[in-house]
């Protein structure tokens, strides 16, 4: 699972996906930067998210607010006053971590030997085998789950008291060292603000104390009746919005998966009080849908409903996906309630309410929020795609099985040879293609070479233009996950692959 997880971050770097920010200085921890192929990965990602919610639903609409805002915004919310991560310091190594993920972390391998059970079982019992009924009924996976439950629900109870003493025992208890020093001596548990500060302003005595933001639904909230009015919204109805966000986060070694600079998208839906039951629920299955859309395989995902709630939410569940490193939270549903509208309203002296003409009166509207992590989704669907394949003659290939409608790269254009006009035919189908598509054009190498740096590159298409090409006005068309090769004609290539990247 390590090698899996070192292989997507070499990937990602060798083929123009991600690199460290600023990597001739060392670079910046927990920081990244998109490259020439993980901007359009990313840039196709956040499209689909929008086209799903936006484009899709006549009730949402998508706005862009700022980075900065008003310092207050941040009192309001809670984020000044509890958005803290419990840390502990190991006295022998002098490095900190998040003792919430420590605890996790611990949980984490107890998953992976029920994972191994079950796998063992699956084995045994071949087509007869019930995963459910296994998990339920065998003694030591019971035992496992239970061991887990028990843990993250002292862990929960401890954290939710603000006497964080339990946390530190419960470390000590499960005999947890640091991970990478082996020492067992830990430090109280502390609890630790992760909003970044800067200043507004030039001089020292009028400079304004800000935050960046740490999450972007907070610019939705300011502006609920902004856009309700302006866009005439009835209620129920959505706000969207994509865009970054910065935490100061303490744990900070999975690659692109927690990152200090990132970028969120998040989507506000306002409804009447006493309808959040149904929202939550219609939220859950339809954000579910779009995952599954992808074809990335039902398996990888599952639900996390909380009992832990946070101090806004009165229901919340993840959407936790399969990563290298087991399954975490993807995306967050989230019932809020009133809080946030009416915690605007009690700071601002603003009334946020929206006017029921059915109903002929105003009230605060309750909120369901949907937030995914942009980087985070990146990854899930970038290590999700990274494959090894044995072929028939012995050799392996390696492919990035990335769902076409995602690829930065849709198809390659390859001329046989560099000579005899082919080279001509090809950019000419590059210019037509190109209206439509992102393709590139690639003459060096083999062409053998040429279709497995494309495989690994993750282009659904490539084009190879031979010299029958002159006569028949037709090219191969290469399939990268069948390998399959088709002669098509040129004209047939823009509908051919309309209809597997579309959607
Ligand atoms: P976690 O428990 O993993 O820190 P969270 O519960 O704090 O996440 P939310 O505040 O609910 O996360 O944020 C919504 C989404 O934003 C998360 O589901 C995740 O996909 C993404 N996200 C949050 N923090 C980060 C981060 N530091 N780097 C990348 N993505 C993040």
């Amino acid at each position: 699972q390590d090698d899996k997880f070192k292989k997507v971050i070499s990937h990602a770097k060798e083929y123009g996906y991600v690199f460290q920010s600023s990597e001739i200085y060392d670079g910046l921890s927990a920081v990244y930067d998109y490259a020439q192929n993980g901007a359009e990965l990313k840039k196709n990602i956040r499209d689909y998210w929008w086209k799903a919610m936006v484009q899709m639903n006549e009730n949402i609409v998508g706005i862009d607010a700022a980075i900065f805002m008003h310092p207050t915004t941040w009192k309001a919310s809670g984020h000044v006053d509890a958005f803290n991560d419990p840390l502990i310091d190991n006295k022998d190594s002098k490095k900190r971590y998040r003792a919430d993920v420590l605890i996790e972390d611990y949980c984490a391998k107890i998953e992976v030997k029920i994972d191994k059970e079950v796998k063992k079982a699956e084995k045994r019992f071949g087509d007869s085998f019930n995963k459910d009924e296994f998990v339920s009924t065998n003694g030591r996976v019971v035992g496992y789950q239970e061991k887990i439950n028990t843990i993250l629900s002292r862990m929960a109870r401890s954290l939710e008291s603000e006497d964080l003493a339990d946390v530190k025992l419960l470390i000590e208890e499960l005999e947890i060292a640091d991970p990478l020093t082996g020492s067992k001596n830990w430090t109280d548990v502390k609890q630790f603000n992760l909003m970044f500060g800067t200043k507004l302003g030039a001089s020292a005595e009028t400079a304004m104390d800000l935050y960046l933001r740490p999450e972007t639904a907070q610019g939705i909230f300011v502006n609920f009746l902004n856009v309700q009015k302006t866009g005439r919204m009835k209620i129920p109805f959505g706000i969207a919005q994509t865009g970054k966000a910065f935490r100061n986060e303490i744990v900070a070694r999975q690659f692109i998966f927690r990152m200090r600079e990132f970028e969120q998208m998040e989507m506000q839906f306002f409804i009447k009080p006493g309808t959040q039951g149904e929202w939550y629920k219609h939220w859950k299955e339809h954000r579910m849908k779009w995952h599954l859309s992808l074809g990335m395989g039902e398996d990888n995902y599952r639900f996390h409903d909380h009992e832990k709630l946070a101090h806004y939410a009165d229901a919340a569940a993840d959407i936790e996906f399969k990563f290298p490193f087991g399954f975490k939270e993807l995306e967050g549903i989230h019932s809020r309630t009133d809080f946030d509208l009416k915690a605007h309203e009690e700071h601002s002296g603003k009334k946020l309410q929206y006017f029921d003409h059915e109903e002929n009166k105003s009230y605060t509207p309750y909120v369901l929020e949907t937030s995914i992590g942009l980087d985070r989704m990146f990854l899930a669907v970038f290590s999700n795609a990274l494959q090894e394949e044995e072929l028939e003659n012995g050799t392996t290939r390696t492919v990035l099985k990335l769902p076409s409608v995602l690829a930065p790269v849709k198809a390659a254009i390859l001329p046989l040879v560099k000579k005899d006009g082919l080279p001509e035919i090809a950019r000419e189908i590059v210019g037509e293609l190109k209206w439509d598509f992102n393709v590139i054009y690639d003459e060096k190498d083999a062409v053998g070479r040429r279709y497995r740096r494309q495989d690994a590159n993750g282009t659904p298409f490539c084009i190879t233009v031979d010299h029958d090409t002159k006569e028949d006005k037709m090219v191969t068309i290469r399939h990268r996950d069948t390998m399959e090769q088709q002669r098509v004609k040129i004209e047939e290539l823009r509908t051919i692959i309309k209809e597997e990247v579309d959607v």
